[in-house]
């Protein structure tokens, strides 16, 4: 078959690909510990479930609106409204299937052929992929180590030119568990200003940061950046509910207007039973997330305390999401490796324990660590690697 040039270009999402390959060595009848995952293990709040069964009882099973249920773009709004000093008309809020579809439509309504989209390395595996896809060209700008992986405005200005259309920014970071500070987001949303970017701010671990670190949002900045601002969300991590495909944008009325117009030739809405779910998990917020928070927090220290003992491993402090980053280069010749792919596969195939190389995230010599599960399990797999170090 011959298949568009496109699709021959790319890769299926390295952390996909761990994660079925840990599902099939499970059905093998492997006792696989799976750090790659980058998904909650936690349950959806049952309120939110019994949300979704009065919505199928009650037959929301017709097309509804584009844009998402009415009352969930006004809970998405009022949201907004609680957590920040900020004034949101639901017009300003677009929902689709997951913050992956969000941003992708985000791609195709900002990006054409030949666009630089500005991106920080080590980037989550999708940005770049639904940058090309949209015709754009990624631009990568590396974030350091020695800076907490805290992506740093001034390496951005280097990186503009006539061409540059779209900055995307991730906080916390998806790999490195970075942080932005808010004074570091004011030089970034100064930086797009100056430049007539259009910033895209992607927030989805927005309610997992580890005190003293606190989440800041350009969107109380919006005044500064007018239309050239868009702040995505999801429901997949704040409320557990990675498989019930809810994601959402914050942008002004044309740009969400621009993006239901694409969407009704895609998806055409995020499922009704999903958002009515989605509506009971924000009205529920203030019980299942602060739980959650603490039990990763203490799964934190947990990992760091596990990765700080293997022998050639180091590892700073993530401040937000719930990953690690450690760097590994100190592991290559103890484990006869030239990469961190080698790391990991070595780590499968003689711990039996499953991670993502830092190669997916454009930052090779590490590992992506995930510690969204059990305490036992994590304490296990760490145990696994201590063993296989020694
Ligand atoms: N953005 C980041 C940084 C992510 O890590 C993910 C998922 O892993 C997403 C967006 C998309 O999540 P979802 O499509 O489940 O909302």
């Amino acid at each position: 078959m011959r298949l568009a040039k496109r699709v021959e270009q790319l890769e299926m999402s390295p952390t996909v690909s761990v994660m079925l390959e840990a599902q099939r060595l499970r059905a093998e009848g492997k006792e696989v510990i799976d750090f790659g995952a980058g998904e909650p293990d936690f349950d959806t709040p049952l309120s939110a479930q019994e949300s979704a069964h009065q919505a199928i009882r009650d037959n929301l099973s017709h097309y509804t609106a584009t844009a998402g249920l009415a009352a969930l773009r006004e809970a998405l709004a009022g949201r907004y409204e609680r957590d920040y000093p900020l004034q949101v008309a639901p017009e300003q809020i677009f929902i689709s299937a997951g913050g992956k579809m969000v941003l992708y439509t985000l791609m195709q309504a900002l990006v054409g052929p030949g666009d630089k989209v500005l991106l920080a390395s080590p980037y989550w595996v999708t940005f770049p992929e639904q940058v090309k896809l949209a015709g754009g060209v990624p631009e990568i700008v590396p974030a350091r180590e020695e800076d907490d992986f805290v992506p740093q405005a001034a390496d951005f200005v280097r990186a503009v030119d006539s061409r540059t259309r779209v900055l995307i920014l991730n906080s916390p970071v998806n790999p490195t568990g970075a942080v932005i500070p808010g004074a570091e987001i004011e030089r970034f949303v100064e930086l797009c200003r100056k430049h007539d970017l259009t910033l895209v701010f992607d927030e989805c671990y927005e309610k997992f940061v580890y005190p003293p670190a606190r989440h800041e949002t350009p969107a109380v900045l919006a005044d500064r950046l007018g239309d050239r601002l868009v702040v995505v969300g999801s429901c997949s991590k704040t409320f557990a509910m990675t498989g019930w495909r809810v994601g959402y944008a914050l942008a002004t009325p044309s740009l969400v207007r621009a993006l239901n117009k694409l969407q009704s030739h895609t998806v055409t809405h995020a499922s009704n039973v999903a958002q009515a779910a989605a509506i009971a998990a924000i009205a529920a917020e203030k019980e299942s997330v602060p739980a959650m928070l603490r039990e990763y927090e203490k799964r934190r220290a947990v990992m760091l305390d596990g990765l700080r003992r293997l022998p050639g491993v180091s590892c700073r402090e993530p401040q937000g999401a719930f990953y690690t980053f450690p760097n590994v280069t100190g592991l290559y010749e103890r484990l006869k490796v030239k990469d961190s792919v080698g790391v990991a596969r070595q780590f499968l195939d003689k711990a039996l324990v499953s991670v993502v190389p830092g190669e997916a995230f454009g930052a090779p010599g590490h590992l992506r660590f995930s510690y969204a599960l059990a305490q036992d399990s994590l304490a296990l797999g760490l145990r696994r690697l201590e063993e296989l170090l020694a």
